[in-house]
């Protein structure tokens, strides 16, 4: 940026500033318009529920609604961006990407333009297009979860398509809180690492918060974040709500009635709410993240500028090519392990005469924001090395990283995870199979590195 442009930028932002401050009364012409739309989505019957394989039965009753929420953005030269979140446990590829082509055909957004993320919650419907029949879950129960996914498909390009076609003026600003919530779940015992409480491991505990408001300076929508799995509820929970990402949204509308309020998952991949296991728990956490998020609005926010510039790429991520047969049927044999299932995916590849695959591929995307924000949608199960490596490689500020999107395909581990063990070493789970090699790490921070570059963003050295 020359010294020129910046100056009329820092003018600019003093207009916002004031306005934010007058009420409005002379606001500039604002940077954006957005359109918001938000549809149901709880199961209107019970269904097979995500997240826990210890489950034997369907979901009983409903304790809170589930939505999926979309936001459009268009900045003054009409680039257009969507971002849907959902109160469910993810969007693997084989859903998100037909939901996608549908957007395309209805609004003219580009795949690169949406980003799907989802709360993670372990207490929603399983979102599968393929009937699964297994662990107690009959052929008709399990055909419950595509019907509900199919239905959930047709929503997700209801709620864009209305967003894209009400798009008002409005102006965008964001800040961060913390919570202290977020715990790591890695715990190192002497028979290895246990999925438990890990209180001297990293946590992602920051609270992103975007908000959007009309130009007059009235609220109309709320965007945030944060970083643990929906996880307060265990797999002896039956009912169906959206854990404390869920709560904190309720919260949240009760308190501004008529913004539209969504929740963005971060680097979760190994963390859990601390304490849980009850609906108590999952409500008060949804109360802390709600109550830090409204102390956030209340404050200062740094006004959020366009242009907005989008670097998306898919990535193909190294997976481990050297497992033998004899040590997959080892793995495979172990119900106790968490690799179990990756290792039988791989085994029986290898029993139809197929190699076993050398990589997975991956959407990444960068969303930014003038020089104000840059977010980073991830996709999978990403655990909280990755934010550190980010924050080197991106620089530190303005900085939003988001998980969870586009592709819940398994964990994403970091190169020491994998050297540690751990549930989250698992492998995939939904599109493919295989265990990520410690050099997927790289790719992934080499691959957002030139997103960045690509998106605009001034990167250090
Ligand atoms: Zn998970």
């Amino acid at each position: 940026m020359t010294h020129r442009t910046g100056r009329i930028r820092l003018w600019a932002w003093a207009v916002v500033g004031l306005a934010f401050i007058s009420g409005g009364a002379a606001a500039a012409e604002p940077e954006w318009k957005v359109g918001l739309a938000r549809v149901k989505v709880t199961p209107e019957r019970p269904v097979p529920m995500a997240g826990y394989a210890s489950r034997n039965k369907l979901s009983e009753g409903v304790e809170a609604d589930l939505f999926v929420q979309a936001m459009v953005l268009e900045d003054r030269g009409g680039h257009r961006a969507a971002v849907v979140t959902s109160d469910l446990i993810g969007f693997p590829a084989a859903v998100a990407e037909p939901i996608c082509r549908r957007i395309e055909a209805k609004t003219g957004l580009k795949r690169e333009q949406i980003l799907l993320n989802s709360s993670h919650t372990h207490s929603g419907p399983q979102v599968t297009l393929r009937a699964k029949a297994e662990g107690g879950t009959s052929a008709a129960d399990a055909q419950r979860a595509v019907e509900y996914t199919r239905e959930l498909q047709d929503k997700v390009v209801g709620a864009v398509t209305t967003a894209a076609g009400h798009l008002t003026p409005a102006n965008l600003s964001w800040g961060s809180g913390v919570i202290n919530f977020a715990m790591n779940r890695r715990e190192f015992t002497p028979n290895g690492v246990i999925l438990g409480v890990n209180p001297r491991g990293l946590a992602d505990r920051s609270v992103p918060v975007l908000r959007v408001d009309s130009p007059d300076g009235k609220p109309l929508a709320v965007l945030f974040g944060a970083a643990t799995h929906g996880t307060t509820l265990g797999g002896d929970n039956y009912r169906i709500c959206g854990d404390y990402a869920g709560f904190a949204q309720d919260g949240l509308r009760a308190k501004f009635p008529g913004v539209q309020v969504m929740f963005m998952l971060g680097c979760a991949g190994d963390s859990n709410p601390y304490p849980r296991g009850t609906m108590a728990l999952a409500r008060q956490h949804g109360e802390t993240l709600a109550a830090e998020v409204e102390r956030v609005l209340g404050g200062k926010l740094r006004p959020v500028g366009g242009p907005l510039r989008i670097a998306f790429t898919r990535v193909d991520l190294p997976l481990q090519t050297s497992l033998t047969r004899d040590e997959l049927t080892k793995l495979a044999a172990n119900k106790r392990d968490a690799r179990s299932f990756a290792a039988g995916q791989l085994l029986a590849l290898l029993d139809k005469g197929e190699k076993l695959p050398d990589h997975y591929t991956c959407p990444l995307t960068v969303w930014q924001f003038g020089d104000d924000l840059t977010l980073v949608g991830l996709s999978g199960e990403v655990v909280v090395d990755y934010l550190a490596r980010l924050e080197k490689a991106l620089g530190p500020n303005k900085l939003w990283v988001a998980a969870y999107c586009n592709d819940v395909f398994g964990y994403l581990p970091s190169a020491k995870v994998l050297a540690e063990g751990g549930y989250e070493t698992r492998g995939l789970y939904a599109g493919g199979a295989g265990f990520f090699a410690p050099a997927a790490e790289e790719v992934v921070v080499r691959a957002v590195r030139e997103l960045a570059r690509r998106a605009g963003r001034t990167l250090p050295e």
